[in-house]
């Protein structure tokens, strides 16, 4: 009795280690094809812009615009694709810093109220700008502040990059910045009356290089690293982000910071 009980122990101690190898051969390959994945994803982002750059500098040079019009639009495009290489650049950099674990975050006690109100001041320009109709709301409760611990700089990269999204998503409406808060946390939400997405897109959108459509980000030129980097970011500082979307009705993103008693 004791005997086979043993051998029917090692049995399935054996069967647990050999579920466990396939399953670390299973994530491991898994991780290869995402490295490989990203580096496509990589080579195609950068050479994108830089076909732009070549064949567009080359018609200026071999003169071949007729009107005044015409070589400013290809000197627009020279200039607003260097703009994105720039970007894409900012932002493989930060990410390379992340995974090595080499991100210098600050922790300073930051007053979230101050951030949001430096991100409207600062994004305004876009919202209102443009031949767009929208309303930009920023409401905030004045009674307390909300201050969490982090690093001022980068809880305003996340903010302008979920606002800029929300502007470059939205044709017409409202988009509105406010914040709830209890004892424990602050939430931040950014609301926008945009073109919205999928449900079945929510769970990847974070995910480095995910665009809901392949020609939206381009044509609305992104880098599809930002939400990635946003996430990495909120989670930096302990917090979470969340996600409701509706297919044009709109998106609101939900940033949840664990507070500090002043
Ligand atoms: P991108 O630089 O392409 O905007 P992001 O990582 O910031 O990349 O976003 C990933 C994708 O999520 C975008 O390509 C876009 O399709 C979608 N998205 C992000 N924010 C919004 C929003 N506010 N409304 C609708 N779609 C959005």
């Amino acid at each position: 009795n004791y005997n086979t009980r043993t051998i029917q122990k090692s049995g399935d101690e054996l069967g647990s280690l050999a579920r466990a190898i396939n399953d670390l051969a299973f994530s491991l390959q898994r991780v290869n094809e995402q490295r490989r994945e990203f580096f496509a994803n990589i080579s195609h982002e950068l050479r994108t812009p830089m076909t732009y750059l070549k064949g567009y500098s080359k018609v200026l040079r071999e003169g071949r615009w007729k009107t005044e019009e015409e070589r400013n639009q290809y000197l627009e495009i020279i200039d607003h694709e260097a703009t994105r290489l720039t970007y894409l650049v900012d932002d493989l950099f930060d990410l390379a810093q992340m995974d090595e674990g080499r991100f210098n975050l600050e922790h300073k006690k930051v007053n979230i109220n101050e951030i949001i109100k430096l991100v409207v001041k600062k994004t305004a320009y876009k919202a209102l700008d443009q031949n767009l109709n929208i309303e930009y709301l920023c409401e905030l409760s004045d009674k307390e502040d909300s201050i969490v611990l982090g690093d001022p700089l980068r809880l305003e990269q996340v903010l302008i990059n979920l606002v800029e999204n929300a502007i470059k998503y939205t044709k017409e409406g409202s988009i509105t910045i406010y914040t709830v808060s209890n004892d424990e946390n602050i939430k931040i939400k950014v609301r926008d009356t945009g073109i919205g997405m999928e449900e079945e897109e929510l769970p990847y959108i974070f995910e480095r290089f995910y665009r809901v459509e392949k020609s939206r980000s381009r044509a609305f030129g992104g880098t599809g690293l930002g939400l990635s980097i946003v996430k990495q970011l909120i989670e930096l500082h302990n917090g979470t982000i969340e996600v409701e979307s509706t297919v044009g009705e709109g998106t609101e993103f939900t940033i949840i910071l664990p507070k500090i008693l002043d």
